[in-house]
């Protein structure tokens, strides 16, 4: 399930955020997400979080948004979100999330994580990040204090290593680039339905959905990130698994066909008979 927490505007346009792009980059782009083109070149984009239904009216959330007015993504991202509202909506208790997977520690990702007077948001909840992600955060990252010190002050932090089986059918893939521990999580529904594939950051815009070569000017390591991007594409297509991002205007898209990527994609956008 998808929550949206926040839609804004970029604080760089498209074309500043995306350099290299090529003009055939842009025009499928326009096709697989057309939302995304804003006035002037600027890049509209969503901030979404993913609710994972797990036995006995428990749930896995997938990032946890752009928070409050006061958290940590304040300088630049539309606070306050509104995540709360849509858990309250979807009929999501905070306290019926067991596991809140954190792809990354930007601060878009970890907004609710605390609540406006900065206390846990998800009372119960183990948060899983990779160690590797932890390690690299800056000593003045304001995610520090924010996320991870209270969190692991109350033993809700639960850093892993690498692939991870979280429960049956949910598992964890280190999807690094955008940020050193970046991973991305499989959701696995056998015959009750696709696999889905939430890509966290590894993918921002449709631009690296029709282009995987695409950087993204604010990826820690392009390369890397690239790789990851690549790796995670082919898969989901061999898979037949839908992508669910955290920053397209469309919640859930097709993958590229692996032999010419973003080809089928932009077709099937395009196609009205779909
Ligand atoms: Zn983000």
């Amino acid at each position: 399930m998808a929550l949206l927490d926040a839609r804004g505007t970029f604080f760089e346009p498209a074309r500043t955020a995306f350099p290299g792009a090529d003009e055939a980059d842009w025009a499928r782009a326009a096709l697989l997400d057309p939302g995304a083109a804003g006035p002037g070149g600027a890049w509209r984009l969503d901030f979404r979080c993913f609710a994972v239904a797990r036995p006995g009216g428990r749930w896995v959330l997938v990032d946890a948004g752009v928070g409050p007015a006061d958290g940590p993504a304040a300088g630049w991202a539309p606070v306050p979100g509104r995540l709360p509202t849509a858990l309250a909506e979807a009929g999501i208790d905070p306290a019926d999330v067991e596991t809140v997977v954190l792809t990354h520690l930007h601060e878009d990702h970890a907004g609710w994580t605390s609540g406006p007077g900065g206390e846990p948001f998800f009372p119960a909840a183990r948060h899983v990040v990779q160690r590797a992600e932890v390690a690299a955060l800056d000593r003045a990252d304001p995610v520090r204090e924010w996320t991870v010190a209270p969190l692991r002050a109350r033993g809700q932090l639960h850093e892993v290593d690498g692939m991870h089986r979280l429960a049956q059918g949910l598992t964890l893939l280190p999807t690094p680039g955008h940020t050193p521990g970046h991973q991305s999580v499989l959701v696995e529904q056998g015959p009750a339905g696709r696999d889905v594939l939430i890509t966290g950051d590894a993918l921002v815009h449709a631009v690296q959905l029709g282009n995987p070569a695409v950087p993204y000017s604010h990826e820690r390591d392009r390369p890397t990130a690239r790789a990851s991007r690549e790796h995670l594409l082919s898969r989901a297509a061999r898979h037949g698994a839908l992508l669910a991002t955290s920053h397209l205007t469309r919640a859930f898209v097709e993958p590229p066909a692996p032999e010419e990527p973003g080809r089928r994609a932009a077709e099937a956008a395009s196609d009205p008979a779909r």
